[in-house]
């Protein structure tokens, strides 16, 4: 028996599997993992994939809802916050005459879960087959990518088998202790954390249909109820559940209001249309940010994968939260924000989604007060952001932490990972040159790359050798603590002191007064300035003009060599198999570093010096965390080692598509799937901006047979496509002016609205055309 067609478009997942994710049956160890993969976000709430019901016992799993900001901390003596999961809204219980239906093992193979990635949905199927009755079971759920507050889950049921007296609970309840109710009423609920004191209100909405006729419910709390019913074959019944979930520090009658009022709204439009908005909402995220992939299917998949996650984790209408290491899709570095976010996720939105890059730089002005007292706290000016950061701007990094090998480690990166001050001060950079956004750059760009300069000329203590050094720190590569003068952190706060400079004299040329009313609220005088450009200048960088490499910290060329070739068939991260001491006295890096400046400030290398450095470093990286490999592929496509490059690009995407490389029970690595599209598009498709406009320097891989993608630009929307055969590409301004395009030597001048096709001259080897 099947659902009649008429009711079952909502169900039916987007045909085209290279937009979905599919998992058929139950295996239980790659279930957490999948949880991770198959979750569903719209950057206030993110949900893991786990089964709505039909768990191996009643409700032993709660289905985890994370929700944005949502921080409380564990107890008193723990007083690191991480984000606590919202009551599960999604628990329901079909109870027949045999019992709770649960999936017994005989029944795996029948359940089918589909990630609908087009229309940021879940899909699931599954069959209940017991003494007294056979049930087949439809779940639709999403979080609204079109009203942030609202949740939607859809179930039909369809009796094949069985007379029976049955009973539906839908009950809604917390699933940790951190929170507790503060008020309740029928249809509506608010909660508290117990320390923070931020609460969660949640108000919902359920209906049973049976063969299209609503029938009563009975309450079960404020917002569980329950329904009893004859069921019989061929009977359809239709469960639907709508919730709207609103979180913050005001008191418990305004958010609960404010539930209730974006439940109204989404109870008046009805669950099809509440679906049909947030498809809506999706499509235009899609449009503004699909890339497409000729010649080759796991690639495109990748791309995919990544982009879903990445529009997902984002909300443009929140100031006051960023995006954790994991997104909102599991319990790994407990919500927390690292330089992930501004160095591997900020590209992507910053060029198809600048509203969201914009709310996730405003996090670091509003974080700006906890960065400036971290600075004062160790005895330096300016601001030293949080190596973990979570709502307030406090550096909530961990001093302690269990190893890979089980022992208690002292963390030292939240004192001396410093370089995520520059990093900041970099997204703040590359959002203003690439938006234009004036107003973001004197409202709050500018005081963050102030402050972060200023915290780096502190910091860069001047020696007898007249050089300024920065010493006691850690750089991207965590195997090596209290270091001197990291070439990554060194170099780029030299780029950030120079910056400072440079938005000091623009502003004063163009927004005179408003410099003015900065420099003096902070106290930044001429005689102060002044002294930033020979700051910046005398900082040691490591660089060795003869050799053209960068030394990646002072003494690290005299630490031992380690043949990592040697190793390549470990299954544990190097400082596993060398253990902690001896992997800090090796050359062995933990991530990309160098590799990391290269990607980063490619203008940093001289002639050759880019080449010369990857080859030098890429042997030395055991690539023991999930962001290394990113870097790697973005530098490798840029120099044209394309093959090389290929390989990174899908052993970064293998990190959470894979069960076979890595556990992801604790959630994504949004890092990584940044990293997937940064290689695709600032790498294979070598796109980078000018001052007049774009340059592209396609190199893509062999098997990609053609590219395209959309970007925004300066107020610009652009499609860009390299052409099959990689012989010429095409820029089409869809919206906005008329602006230039450098392909090859040539410069081309694009007028709105008409495709121009440029040459490349790569694989025909003929040199590029003078310029039109
Ligand atoms: C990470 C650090 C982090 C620490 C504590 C380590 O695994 O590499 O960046 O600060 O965990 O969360
Ligand atoms: C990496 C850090 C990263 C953190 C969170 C660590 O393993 O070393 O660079 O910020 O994970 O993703």
């Amino acid at each position: 028996m099947t659902f009649p067609p008429a009711t079952a478009s909502a169900f039916d997942p987007t045909r085209d599997p290279a937009w979905r994710l599919d998992a058929v049956g139950y295996d239980p160890f790659r279930e957490t993992s999948r949880q991770s993969r198959f979750a569903i976000s719209n950057g206030l709430m993110g949900v893991r994939g786990e089964r709505a019901f039909t768990r191996g016992e009643r409700w032993i799993t709660p289905s985890r809802t994370s929700v944005a900001g949502l921080f409380d901390t564990a107890d008193a003596t723990d007083a690191l916050p991480r984000l606590v999961p919202a009551p599960d809204w999604l628990q329901v219980c079909l109870v027949l005459p045999d019992g709770p239906m649960v999936h017994e093992q005989g029944d795996v193979p029948s359940h089918r879960m589909r990630l609908d990635m087009k229309r940021g949905a879940l899909v699931t199927e599954c069959r209940y087959e017991g003494a007294h009755a056979a049930v087949r079971v439809r779940e639709l759920r999403l979080v609204s990518a079109n009203q942030r507050a609202i949740g939607l889950q859809r179930i039909q049921f369809l009796i094949e088998r069985g007379e029976v007296q049955a009973r539906l609970e839908a009950p809604v309840a917390p699933i940790d202790a951190a929170l507790t109710v503060d008020l309740e009423d029928p249809g509506i609920a608010v909660w508290r954390a117990h320390r923070s004191g931020k609460g969660l209100a949640m108000a919902a909405c359920s209906s049973l249909a049976i063969d299209g006729v609503d029938l009563a419910s009975q309450p079960m709390n404020a917002l569980g109820v329950s329904w009893t019913w004859r069921a019989s074959s061929g009977q359809i019944v239709e469960f639907s559940r709508l919730i709207a979930l609103t979180v913050g520090p005001s008191g418990s009658t305004t958010l609960a209001a404010s539930a209730s009022r974006e439940l109204g709204t989404a109870v008046r439009l009805g669950w099809t249309g509440v679906l049909a908005q947030h498809e809506a909402a999706w499509s235009d995220r899609w449009g503004a940010s699909d890339v497409r992939i000729d010649g080759d299917p796991a690639a495109q998949q990748a791309l995919r994968f990544a982009a879903y996650h990445l529009n997902g984790a984002a909300n443009p209408d929140n100031e006051f939260v960023s995006i954790a290491a994991r997104g909102l899709t599991g319990e790994d570095y407990a919500g927390h924000v690292f330089w992930d976010t501004e160095i591997f996720l900020l590209p992507f939105y910053i060029l198809t989604w600048p509203e969201a890059a914009r709310a996730l730089l405003m996090y670091r002005f509003h974080t700006l007060d906890g960065a400036r007292a971290k600075a004062a706290r160790l005895g330096w000016r300016g601001a030293l952001y949080a190596w973990e950061s979570a709502d307030t701007g406090a550096d909530v990094t961990p001093a302690h932490a269990l190893g890979p090998d089980r022992q208690v480690l002292d963390i030292l990166c939240g004192t001396q990972e410093q370089h995520i001050s520059a990093d900041v001060a970099y997204a703040v950079w590359q959002y203003w040159t690439l938006t234009g956004d004036d107003e973001f750059l004197c409202d709050a760009g500018a005081e963050i790359l102030l402050e972060t300069a200023r915290f780096w000329v502190s910091r860069a203590v001047p020696e007898e050798d007249g050089r300024r050094h920065i010493r006691g720190v850690i750089g991207p590569d965590e195997y090596h603590e209290t270091i001197d003068d990291n070439a990554f952190t060194n170099v780029m706060a030299r780029w950030n002191i120079e910056r400072g400079v440079e938005v000091a004299d623009l502003m004063l040329d163009r927004w005179p007064d408003r410099w003015d009313a900065l420099s003096g609220r902070l106290g930044l005088t001429e005689a102060e300035l002044a002294n930033w450009p020979g700051a910046a200048r005398s900082i040691a960088t490591g660089f060795d003009a003869k050799t053209g490499l960068f030394e990646q910290f002072e003494g690290y060329t005299t630490l031992e060599h380690i043949d990592l070739e040697t190793y390549s068939g470990r299954s544990v991260p190097m400082d596993v198999v060398l253990g902690r001491d001896r992997t800090a006295a090796s050359q062995v890096i933990k991530q990309a570093d160098v590799v990391a400046l290269l990607a980063l400030l490619p203008e940093a290398f001289p002639d050759g010096a880019g080449d010369a450095n990857f080859a030098w470093y890429e042997p030395r990286c055991s690539h023991g965390s999930s962001l290394s490999t990113a870097m790697h592929g973005l530098a490798a496509a840029r120099l044209g080692l394309t093959d090389k490059a290929l390989d990174y690009f899908r052993r970064t995407s293998a990190i959470d598509l894979c069960d076979a490389k890595a556990a992801i029970a604790g959630g994504i690595h949004m890092a990584a799937l940044g990293g997937v599209w940064m290689t695709a598009v600032l790498g294979f498709a070598g796109v980078s901006f000018q001052e007049d406009g774009i340059a592209l320097h396609p190199q893509l891989p062999p098997g990609w047979s053609a590219m395209r993608f959309p970007l925004q630009w300066r107020g610009r929307r652009l499609t860009i496509a390299i052409d099959p055969g990689d012989v010429s590409v095409s820029v089409l301004i869809e919206k906005g002016e008329a602006m230039a395009a450098h392909v090859g030597e040539a410069r081309y001048w694009l007028e709105p609205g008409q495709v121009r096709r440029m040459p490349t001259h790569r694989r025909d080897g003929r040199s590029p055309p003078v310029a039109s």
